[in-house]
């Protein structure tokens, strides 16, 4: 610990890059957890996908509420407003890039951050948006929809298969660019193109220091693996 915390100290540009396990300790399910209840049959990638909701829209779609539910009643945790406070101690020193979609990093006070996945809080029309959906709200139900096309409405998350948004891409890779240390904060590694952030900082001779209290895949590029959890650990390691 005392070693990266060094590194925290001493680093011109630090990028950060978290994934579910950073929210695990503010009670938002990572997505090994979250098949639970009713859900317990369906595996993520079958949920999160066009063609699992043009497939079966009502099942999708209430699975994200019932996600979306979960997260309302979270807050952030000790680890997003450590991240949140350094950045606003030396916002030039930090770059936060996040896989996920729950929104605890920009309510930590973080609204720069980088949502590679987009957001749960937010929909966007399933098909290219027509002048009729604009027109009057959407129809209610499950999903909501045009009342006059039809159109679906969706979360405005990246499913699997999905492009990432060019914009957040772009701005991640160029933080990944500049920094000289990257820290990767509760992800199994194993989704890209986020996972890819990392290889590319530790192929251009930044340190990347791991925390997770799991094994996983990027271990072998880093210099350090911390095997803690995010919020126990952080409010000491970003500390000046
Ligand atoms: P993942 O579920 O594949 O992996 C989570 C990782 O977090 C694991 O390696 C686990 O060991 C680690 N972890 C668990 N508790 C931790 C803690 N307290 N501190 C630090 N690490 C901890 O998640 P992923 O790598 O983010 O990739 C899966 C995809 O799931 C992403 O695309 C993401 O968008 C999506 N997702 C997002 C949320 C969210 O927004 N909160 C939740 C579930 C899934």
């Amino acid at each position: 610990m005392d070693t990266v915390r060094d590194w925290i100290r001493e680093a011109q540009h630090i990028a950060v890059l978290t994934g579910a396990g950073m929210s695990a300790e503010s009670g938002v399910p990572t997505f090994r957890d979250a098949q639970t209840g009713l859900w317990a049959r369906f595996n993520p990638q079958d949920l999160a996908t066009e063609s699992a909701f043009r497939a079966h829209p009502q099942r999708v779609w209430d699975w994200y509420q019932f996600r979306r539910e979960a997260i309302a009643q979270v807050q952030p945790n000790a680890g997003h407003r450590a991240l949140a406070a350094f950045a606003q101690r030396h916002p030039e020193r930090l770059s936060l890039i996040t896989q996920n979609v729950d929104g605890l990093h920009q309510r930590a006070g973080q609204p720069q951050t980088i949502a590679l996945h987009g957001s749960i809080l937010e929909d966007r029309w399933l098909d290219a948006s027509r002048a009729c959906c604009q027109i009057a709200a959407p129809a209610d139900g499950h999903p909501p929809r045009c009342a006059t096309c039809g159109n679906l409405r969706r979360p405005a998350v990246v499913w699997f298969g999905e492009n990432l948004p060019q914009a957040e891409l772009d701005a991640a890779e160029a933080a990944v660019g500049r920094c000289d240390l990257m820290l990767v904060i509760g992800t199994s590694g194993v989704v890209y193109p986020a996972a890819g952030l990392a290889l590319a900082a530790h192929q251009r001779g930044a340190r990347v220091v791991l925390i997770n209290p799991e094994p996983t895949e990027l271990d072998a590029v880093a210099s350090r693996c911390l095997r803690e959890r995010a919020a126990q650990c952080l409010p000491s390691l970003m500390e000046d």
